[in-house]
């Protein structure tokens, strides 16, 4: 079955109850958001009335709450050590995200591995590695940490399947991390997303195929090896429709949650029920970006 939502908003006000609303809006039937906003870490404590009232709403649609996904800030970062306080606030950080996953009753949830700031890859493989053994003995919650695959922009760690295998080899509760793909960063890092099933067989030889919990499905503004980590809206970029819909509709990744982290068009037009649609068509629609400004 396909599973295709995006990113929408999760508001101090709504919460849970206005995530789903706005997948809804979508006619999406999974969705992430961020606890707050992404580049900060600003939070309110979650509201179990509103989580409540978002439950029995998801109940009476498509939507599989299973696949709803969480996303940590773009703020925490596990792979430097240098900046003492920051280290210890990500930890203390992706602790609390964790015990708020938990909460929502969300069992995944999506980090970026970290960039190293200048102390190398492999220093910077040892921080995150030793981050997440101290995070993941705090808490026995059912929530995992999903790896995402990084498109190695500035000194981000994470962006081989190598590198994220040898995070996952350090860390001692291996069933608590998984991996989400994201199309734009796989290119953007050098990966060939012309042939899927090569770079499938690949991840699987590396770290897993079962590893995979997620994948965001996201074209991209730059060709291959750019490293530039610029979205682009669905079959309108580098990637190219094709590519795209047969990475969604890939059998080996059926009942993955694809999610679309694609960009507004202007700044102001959510583009997902249109992209979303188009998914679902599986034909490519040259009029889309029109019909997203004329919504
Ligand atoms: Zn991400
Ligand atoms: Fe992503
Ligand atoms: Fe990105």
């Amino acid at each position: 079955m396909l599973y295709i939502g995006s990113h929408v908003s999760f508001t101090k006000e709504k919460q849970l109850l206005g995530s789903v609303e706005e997948a809804l809006s979508y006619n999406a039937n999974t969705f992430m958001f961020y606890t707050g906003a992404p580049q900060n870490t600003n939070r309110s404590p979650i509201n179990d009335f509103l989580t409540i009232e978002a439950l029995n709403k998801i109940k009476e649609s498509d939507i599989d709450f299973s696949k709803v996904i969480v996303h940590a800030p773009y703020i925490i970062n596990l792979a430097n050590k240098e900046k003492i306080d920051n280290y210890s606030f990500s930890m203390r950080f992706l602790t609390e995200e964790i015990e708020r996953c938990a909460q929502l009753g969300i069992r995944y949830l999506v980090l970026h591995p970290g960039s190293h700031v200048g102390v190398g890859v492999e220093v910077g493989i040892n921080n995150i590695a030793e981050a997440l053994n101290k995070v993941l003995t705090t808490n026995n919650q059912d929530v995992m940490i999903l790896l995402e695959t990084m498109a190695g922009k500035g000194s981000e760690v994470g962006t081989t399947f190598e590198e994220l295998k040898e995070i996952i080899d350090r860390v001692d509760k291996k069933e608590r991390l998984g991996i989400c793909l994201d199309t734009c960063h796989l290119s953007d890092s050098g990966y060939d997303i012309n042939n899927f099933d090569q770079l499938l067989d690949n991840f699987d030889k590396i770290i897993g195929i079962e590893k995979i919990k997620a994948i965001h499905i996201n074209d991209s503004k730059n060709p291959k090896n750019a490293k530039k980590d610029r979205h682009e809206n669905f079959g309108f970029g580098e990637l190219g429709f094709n590519n795209l819909i047969n990475i969604v509709y890939n059998k080996r990744l059926e009942d993955i949650p694809k999610i679309l982290e694609t960009p507004y068009l202007d700044h102001k037009f959510a583009p997902y029920k249109f992209e979303i649609e188009m998914i679902k068509n599986k034909e490519f629609d040259e009029k889309l970006l029109e019909k997203i400004r004329n919504q």
